[in-house]
């Protein structure tokens, strides 16, 4: 599945360059907004291309910084957008101001929109209520994770396509609502991926270890990777972790093992992918295809 849909994308991707370089000699910029529906928890994707060199590139969403990515030896850059699982629908405005070489600056908009999306639903059998104790355990761990999630590193760390991080089928399908004995919780933000207790876990991509807890209530044994520019990757449930935090790592280095602590039904990782702590689907993550300029 995983595969068809990269072509899919990649044959998606080439259609669009083909129209962008009819296009560009005309409008001298050239935007493009993918995915073609854009939902809540989709990662959006902005392409930008020029006939020139641009001295310098700056665009925003709804007064949000974007960061834009030099695509090497072409004149296109590009930048990510998250829509949050539980975003609001309708317009949303991209703004792009380019300086050109010669000092001339350009502007840019675009707009899109968030349309909705059934994801499904899952009933769990969890306890329903919490004592205080427990209740501020779990949310000063929830203020430990959003306080990192917040810091967004300048620099991209991350390089070409996302891997799987675990050998297995997947078990929990990200979007589904939440019950649990029939009231509603927050919405699966990650996907499962069964696999044993003590299966070897990968490191999507490059980053550095930003936070790692071996006992945190929902998420038993959890670490989050910094991938740059306010885009990181979560495992959950461990059973073993082999990072500390601070730590750089590369693309498929064994950062822990499968488990099932915390609140799991059983052994399985739940691997969740935000950008600027917004929950996007990591399908979208690990769908995306590194750049490479087609030949035509
Ligand atoms: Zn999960």
């Amino acid at each position: 599945m995983k595969y068809d849909q990269r072509i899919k994308l990649s044959l998606l991707y080439i259609v669009f360059i083909l129209l962008m370089s009819n296009h560009v000699s005309a409008a001298e910029i050239s935007l493009s907004i993918t995915p073609e529906k854009i939902y809540p928890g989709r990662l959006v994707i902005i392409t930008m291309s020029t006939m020139y060199s641009l001295e310098k590139i700056q665009g925003d969403v709804e007064g949000h910084t974007l960061y834009f990515n030099k695509i090497e030896t072409t004149n296109t850059y590009q930048a990510f957008w998250p829509i949050d699982l539980e975003d609001h629908l309708g317009r949303r405005t991209v703004k792009i101001t380019t300086t050109l070489k010669d000092t001339r600056t350009l502007h840019y908009s675009a707009d899109f929109d968030v349309v909705d999306k059934e994801y499904g639903r899952r009933d769990l059998e969890f306890e329903k209520t919490y004592d205080q104790k427990t209740l501020n355990r779990i949310n000063s761990e929830k203020d430990k994770v959003t306080h990192v999630l917040e810091k967004v590193s300048q620099k991209k760390l991350w390089e070409g396509s996302f891997i799987k991080p675990v050998e297995g089928p997947m078990s929990g399908e990200f979007g589904k609502k939440t019950f649990v004995q029939g009231e509603e919780r927050s919405p699966h933000a990650g996907i499962d991926f069964a696999a044993p207790v003590g299966a070897k876990i990968q490191a999507t991509n490059d980053g550095i270890v930003a936070f790692t807890d071996e006992d945190f209530y929902f998420e038993g044994k959890i670490i989050l990777i910094d991938h740059g520019q306010g885009l990181f990757s979560i495992y959950v449930h461990l059973s073993k972790i082999s990072v500390t935090k601070g730590q750089k790592i590369k693309k498929g280095d064994i950062i822990g093992e499968v488990g099932q602590t915390g609140r799991a039904a059983g052994a399985h990782l739940h691997f969740a992918t935000k950008l600027f702590n917004k929950r996007i689907s990591p399908e979208d993550i690990l769908s995306l295809v590194s750049y490479e300029v087609p030949n035509v």
